[in-house]
Protein backbone atom coordinates (compact mmCIF):
# COMPACT_ATOMS: atom_id res chain seq x y z
CA UNK A 1 0.00 0.00 0.00
CA UNK A 2 1.37 4.00 -0.99
CA UNK A 3 0.26 4.79 1.83
CA UNK A 4 1.55 2.61 4.20
CA UNK A 5 5.25 2.98 2.68
CA UNK A 6 5.22 6.60 2.86
CA UNK A 7 4.41 6.76 6.41
CA UNK A 8 7.41 4.08 6.87
CA UNK A 9 9.60 6.33 5.27
CA UNK A 10 8.49 9.40 7.51
CA UNK A 11 8.79 7.53 10.25
CA UNK A 12 12.48 6.54 9.30
CA UNK A 13 13.15 9.45 7.32
CA UNK A 14 16.79 9.50 6.34
CA UNK A 15 16.84 12.78 4.79
CA UNK A 16 17.79 15.10 7.44
CA UNK A 17 14.71 16.13 8.27
CA UNK A 18 13.89 16.85 12.12
CA UNK A 19 11.76 14.16 13.88
CA UNK A 20 8.51 14.76 14.40
CA UNK A 21 8.63 14.83 17.98
CA UNK A 22 11.25 17.95 17.71
CA UNK A 23 8.79 19.95 15.99
CA UNK A 24 6.54 19.43 18.68
CA UNK A 25 8.75 20.71 20.87
CA UNK A 26 9.36 23.76 19.33
CA UNK A 27 6.04 24.45 19.11
CA UNK A 28 4.86 23.46 22.90
CA UNK A 29 8.46 26.00 23.62
CA UNK A 30 7.12 28.71 21.23
CA UNK A 31 3.44 28.59 22.55
CA UNK A 32 4.62 28.75 26.57
CA UNK A 33 7.13 31.81 25.48
CA UNK A 34 3.94 33.41 23.39
CA UNK A 35 1.77 33.20 26.69
CA UNK A 36 4.94 33.93 29.42
CA UNK A 37 5.24 37.01 26.68
CA UNK A 38 1.50 38.24 27.31
CA UNK A 39 1.34 37.41 31.15
CA UNK A 40 4.32 39.73 31.34
CA UNK A 41 3.07 42.52 29.45
CA UNK A 42 0.26 42.53 31.28
CA UNK A 43 1.35 42.26 34.95
CA UNK A 44 3.84 45.15 33.74
CA UNK A 45 0.82 47.03 32.92
CA UNK A 46 -1.19 45.96 35.77
CA UNK A 47 2.34 47.18 38.22
CA UNK A 48 2.53 50.32 36.14
CA UNK A 49 -1.17 51.41 36.90
CA UNK A 50 -1.13 50.32 40.61
CA UNK A 51 1.52 52.52 40.79
CA UNK A 52 0.32 55.36 39.36
CA UNK A 53 -3.02 55.54 41.55
CA UNK A 54 -1.20 54.87 44.32
CA UNK A 55 1.45 57.87 43.25
CA UNK A 56 -2.19 60.35 42.56
CA UNK A 57 -3.16 59.35 46.43
CA UNK A 58 0.11 59.45 47.80
CA UNK A 59 -0.89 62.23 50.07
CA UNK A 60 -3.83 60.13 51.58
CA UNK A 61 -1.93 56.94 51.78
CA UNK A 62 -1.45 56.60 55.23
CA UNK A 63 -5.06 57.04 56.10
CA UNK A 64 -6.43 55.45 53.11
CA UNK A 65 -7.83 51.77 53.62
CA UNK A 66 -7.34 51.16 50.28
CA UNK A 67 -3.74 51.56 50.45
CA UNK A 68 -2.67 48.28 51.68
CA UNK A 69 -5.00 46.29 49.77
CA UNK A 70 -3.36 48.41 46.64
CA UNK A 71 0.63 47.18 47.78
CA UNK A 72 -0.60 43.59 49.02
CA UNK A 73 -1.90 43.42 45.03
CA UNK A 74 1.32 45.11 43.56
CA UNK A 75 3.60 42.43 45.59
CA UNK A 76 1.54 39.81 44.21
CA UNK A 77 1.43 41.35 40.82
CA UNK A 78 5.35 41.86 41.41
CA UNK A 79 6.48 38.52 42.79
CA UNK A 80 4.59 36.82 39.43
CA UNK A 81 6.41 38.81 37.29
CA UNK A 82 9.57 37.41 38.63
CA UNK A 83 8.41 33.79 38.34
CA UNK A 84 6.98 35.21 34.68
CA UNK A 85 11.00 36.65 34.08
CA UNK A 86 11.79 32.82 34.97
CA UNK A 87 9.92 31.29 33.48
CA UNK A 88 10.99 33.00 30.06
CA UNK A 89 14.68 32.72 30.80
CA UNK A 90 13.94 28.78 31.30
CA UNK A 91 12.17 28.68 28.29
CA UNK A 92 15.35 30.15 26.40
CA UNK A 93 17.36 27.68 27.82
CA UNK A 94 15.38 25.39 26.78
CA UNK A 95 15.14 26.70 23.16
CA UNK A 96 18.80 26.38 23.54
CA UNK A 97 18.95 23.21 24.44
CA UNK A 98 16.33 21.96 21.86
CA UNK A 99 18.57 23.51 19.00
CA UNK A 100 21.90 22.08 20.30
CA UNK A 101 20.05 18.42 20.40
CA UNK A 102 20.05 17.78 24.54
CA UNK A 103 17.22 18.58 24.99
CA UNK A 104 14.87 15.78 26.91
CA UNK A 105 17.92 14.73 28.69
CA UNK A 106 17.88 14.73 32.07
CA UNK A 107 21.15 17.11 33.47
CA UNK A 108 21.42 14.99 36.23
CA UNK A 109 21.01 11.22 35.14
CA UNK A 110 21.27 11.63 31.48
CA UNK A 111 18.24 9.52 30.92
CA UNK A 112 15.83 10.50 28.01
CA UNK A 113 12.90 12.27 29.43
CA UNK A 114 9.16 10.90 28.42
CA UNK A 115 7.88 13.00 26.00
CA UNK A 116 4.62 13.66 28.04
CA UNK A 117 6.75 15.29 30.54
CA UNK A 118 8.29 17.19 28.18
CA UNK A 119 5.23 18.56 26.72
CA UNK A 120 3.18 19.19 29.73
CA UNK A 121 6.39 21.27 31.15
CA UNK A 122 9.08 22.24 28.24
CA UNK A 123 11.17 23.76 30.45
CA UNK A 124 11.44 20.69 32.40
CA UNK A 125 15.32 19.76 32.88
CA UNK A 126 15.22 16.56 34.68
CA UNK A 127 13.23 13.39 34.48
CA UNK A 128 10.75 13.03 37.01
CA UNK A 129 12.88 10.23 39.12
CA UNK A 130 15.79 13.08 39.30
CA UNK A 131 13.13 15.74 39.85
CA UNK A 132 11.51 14.04 43.06
CA UNK A 133 15.00 12.92 44.85
CA UNK A 134 15.89 16.93 44.49
CA UNK A 135 12.78 17.64 45.71
CA UNK A 136 12.93 14.96 48.60
CA UNK A 137 16.85 16.16 49.60
CA UNK A 138 15.38 19.67 49.50
CA UNK A 139 12.48 19.33 51.73
CA UNK A 140 15.18 17.11 53.80
CA UNK A 141 17.86 20.34 54.56
CA UNK A 142 14.77 22.69 54.79
ZN1 LIG B 1 17.32 11.93 35.77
Amino acid sequence: MALGLQHLERVCGDNGAVPDIEVTYADALSDRVARAESQRAALTAAIEETRAARSLMFADDEHDPDGSTASLDQARDVALLEQTERTLSELAEAQRRLASGTYGRCELCGGTIPSERMLARPETRRCVVCAATEEGRRRGRS
